[in-house]
């Protein structure tokens, strides 16, 4: 049995001699490499999920409102509470994690024979969602300096005629925001083009100096905003994730959507999770203030940093970062080497998981100098 490997399976040909993805889940004190939130639920949040999921328990005997109506009408009242432009149930669709939302746009809007485009070096599940769904990928460009280069945007769009174009807002692993006027001429030159799909990935966008870009919805009915619980609401182990656009789309991916895929369990958590948004949001502005100690304490040790909107921050540049990464391993402390040649990426911790990075970093520039 032992004998068999994955290329010895009639596997797809497309995923011979792959990788699945994943960051390494090493057990070392200081853990900065997945843009988790490091501070756990609080106490009352956590009673309170345990109230729901109780009470969800006793009817596990039958599948989960498969609309998820419940849920959608929070997470509709979250959105038009902080993102300033008014969203209904009918506007929003949730899932197992914005992966599972990014997925479902892809088996509805992608698919063999079509394609998707993003301007990288982004989201790297973008590219490998559309390969598990069979959509081809357009890697398009990005200036040295990691914004997205307008006209070589839209020269390449004209080029390709993708049927999705995906713009990451703040963008990962990078940090930077798109500008708003970037996102715009992006969606007028997809409509030009085919007219395709954009869908802008917010999920760091609760961390970002700048607004949501949820109001540019309206009239835009190929424009898709997707969202998760994973990182303001520190909830990455809950898997939820939701979109916000037109209510024919919302329509659209019931079409591809596996019957029941959201837990009764999911939902009730989820729900005691937006009965706390107030608490939860607090974080946020702690987790930025660290991210902007960050930035400023990596530039005066003399590192190169990107500018961030997100919960993390992209620092350089190394001769050898897979090198730098493990010499900063070997002070315990993890963070990500993306495979942006001369770049590592920190997730903003708490104070003290900060302190020991940055103690990391110096004795490293100590080193080196
Ligand atoms: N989009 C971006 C840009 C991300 O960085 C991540 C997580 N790293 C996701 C989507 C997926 O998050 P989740 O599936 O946990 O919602």
């Amino acid at each position: 049995m032992s004998d068999v490997r994955i290329d010895d399976l009639p596997v797809r040909d497309e995923l011979r001699g792959k990788s699945p993805y994943g960051a390494p889940q090493l057990d070392v004190p200081v853990r900065l490499n997945t843009n988790e939130n490091p501070y756990p639920l609080p106490e009352p949040l956590v009673e309170r999920i345990a109230e729901r999921v109780r009470e969800a328990a006793r009817h596990l005997n039958r599948y989960p409102d498969r609309d998820a109506v419940e849920l959608r009408t929070g997470l509709a009242e979250y959105l038009t509470k902080t993102a300033g432009h008014p969203v209904g149930l009918e506007n929003v669709w949730a899932a197992n994690g914005s992966n599972e939302v990014i997925q479902q746009l892809l088996q509805t809007f992608g698919g063999p024979g079509r394609t998707a485009i993003g301007f990288e070096p982004s989201y790297s599940m973008h590219a490998l969602i559309a390969r598990g769904t069979g959509t081809g990928w357009i890697s398009g460009p990005r200036r040295d300096d990691f914004s997205i280069d307008l006209a070589a945007a839209e020269e390449a769009i004209a080029e390709h005629r993708p049927d999705v174009v995906f713009v990451t807002t703040p963008n990962n692993p990078t940090g930077n925001a798109v500008p708003p006027e970037t996102v715009l001429a992006l969606y007028e030159a997809a409509q030009a083009a085919k007219p395709s799909m954009v869908v802008v990935d917010e999920a760091y966008v609760e961390f970002s100096h700048g607004d949501s870009l949820l109001p540019l919805l309206e009239g835009r009915p190929h424009l898709v905003v997707s969202r998760t619980m994973s990182k303001a609401f520190g909830a990455a182990g809950l898997r939820l994730g939701y979109l916000a656009a037109h209510p024919a789309v919302v329509d659209a991916v019931q079409l591809v959507r596996l019957p029941y895929h959201l837990s009764a369990i999911t939902q009730a958590t989820a729900l005691a999770a937006l009965e706390h948004t107030g608490t939860l949001l607090k974080y946020v502005e702690q987790l930025k203030a660290e991210r902007d100690r960050l930035v400023a304490e990596l530039r005066a040790l003399d590192y190169e940093v990107t500018e961030s909107d997100a919960n993390f921050v992209q620092f350089g540049r190394f001769a050898d970062s897979q090198a730098a990464w493990r010499r900063i391993l070997d002070r315990g402390v993890l963070v990500r080497d993306n495979g942006v040649p001369g770049w590592l990426r920190v997730t903003a911790g708490t104070p003290a998981e900060n302190d020991a990075f940055l103690d990391a970093v110096r004795e490293i520039k100590k080193e080196q100098s």
